[in-house]
């Protein structure tokens, strides 16, 4: 009947009619989102694609697909254009990657959706962030269904690679002229979900550096008390960093909120080819993830410090550095965080302004000055984000749906 209804035509073994979620679309068309194996390494993203392609139909919305950075990585995009489409456009983005599974730990198959007999959905991507991408879809089709228009265009997006950096997806997308030209104003973008009724919304990202390390020094046999060798000049480097570790240790022990504290770890160490040989190379990775209060170019110039107070023979290269990006406001001045806000307060869930301790899309967002939240609607469920059995509850996802089309229809009329 209603095309509006939603497209389930993809082959998902349907629950028993006992089931109290027998027959339910939401339910059907996310089981199908999840048994679509987009999981690293190597995805093939095009079953995804025509999924989406569906999707978009079924809404009777308009869909684009964009590769900004190569045919492996495809960026979609369901438009619905807005009553006042010259108004800056509101962006709901979720990825379409998810991590890889250790199948023998699992209790279900991890891309079989099998639903249990209290509901919970079991598969990998059902937190991150496959429900999400499908509430803001159901969203749209709740609000579709009332007869609502926006004022403003909305954009679903599913991004590719979020999970390796998304360098090959968002980053690349908002540079695009496919970006710019959807002129976003305010975006929506993956949170945790909560094991309660509160909510976590993140308004800001630590900053993820990654610092390869080459110490170069003398070189000789191993029985002479060489000077300025590499493996002293290592020594003296990770020493800097494993005092400066220390003091965010005890920052994290006096409750300092982790958004707040800089995790530093030594992830790489490499070199040496021969036990009696002193080498004249030494490699040393560090993984760093700078709290929202660090100065970057103060770090950047402590480490350059370091390297020579080291005795010099070093090269740093940064893997990543990702640049400080605006923090979003949390306050009635910006009518995306009083909508989630004074809608929360009617489901009665309290919503809390948080800084998110790893990465997502959104940094990306935020560097070109637009307005975001980290924000998942899923409440009442234990994070389980990249763990075995990673499962949503039918109930709280349909749930989160109710309250995510009222957080929707909310912001239509900003
Ligand atoms: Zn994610």
């Amino acid at each position: 009947m209603n095309v509006l209804l939603g497209d389930t035509t993809g082959q998902v073994p349907s629950l028993p009619p006992s089931s109290p979620w027998y027959g339910n679309q939401e339910i059907e068309i996310l089981r199908e989102y999840l048994r679509i194996p987009t999981v690293h390494p190597n995805i093939n993203y095009e079953p995804c694609v025509t999924f989406l392609k569906k999707q978009a139909t079924s809404l009777g919305l308009p869909v684009a697909v964009h590769y900004p950075v190569n045919a492996q990585n495809p960026v979609v995009v369901i438009t619905w254009t807005g009553t006042q489409p010259s108004l800056p456009s509101i962006m709901l983005n979720s990825h379409t990657d998810v991590v890889p599974v250790y199948e023998q730990y699992w209790t279900h198959p991890p891309f079989a959706a099998d639903v249990d007999s209290q509901g919970r959905i079991f598969a990998r991507g059902t937190q991150d962030t496959k429900a999400l991408g499908m509430i803001h879809l159901a969203g749209l089709r709740k609000l579709k269904l009332e007869g609502v228009q926006p004022k403003r265009t909305i954009h679903v997006t599913f991004t590719p690679d979020e999970e390796l950096g998304g360098f090959n997806g968002m980053a690349g997308f908002v540079t695009s002229n496919a970006f710019k030209n959807m002129n976003v104003g305010y975006a929506l973008d993956e949170g945790g979900v909560s094991s309660s009724n509160t909510i976590g919304i993140f308004y800001d990202e630590r900053c993820p550096w990654q610092i390869e390390f080459t110490f170069n020094g003398a070189t000789g046999h191993a029985s002479l008390l060489l000077e300025n060798t590499a493996g002293e000049r290592l020594n003296y480097v990770v020493n800097k960093f494993m005092e400066m570790r220390k003091a965010e240790v005890n920052k994290a022990k006096s409750n300092v909120p982790l958004g707040k504290v800089t995790s530093i770890n030594l992830t790489i160490l490499q070199g040496g080819v021969q036990a009696n040989v002193v080498p004249p190379q030494f490699k040393a990775v560090f993984d760093v993830r700078l709290s929202v209060d660090v100065n970057h170019a103060t770090f950047e110039n402590q480490i350059n410090q370091w390297c020579q107070e080291a005795g010099g023979g070093i090269t740093v290269n940064y893997i990543i550095k990702t640049p400080k990006a605006p923090a979003s406001r949390t306050d009635s001045t910006n009518p995306l965080w009083s909508v989630i806000e004074t809608t929360a307060r009617d489901f009665n869930i309290t919503v809390v302004p948080s800084i998110l301790v790893g990465a997502t899309d959104m940094r990306f967002l935020r560097k070109e000055n637009i307005s975001g939240f980290g924000f998942s609607p899923i409440i009442n469920t234990p994070l389980l984000v990249h763990d075995n059995d990673e499962f949503v509850g039918a109930t709280e996802y349909l749930n989160a749906i109710t309250f995510f089309s009222k957080v929707l229809g909310n912001l239509f009329k900003i």
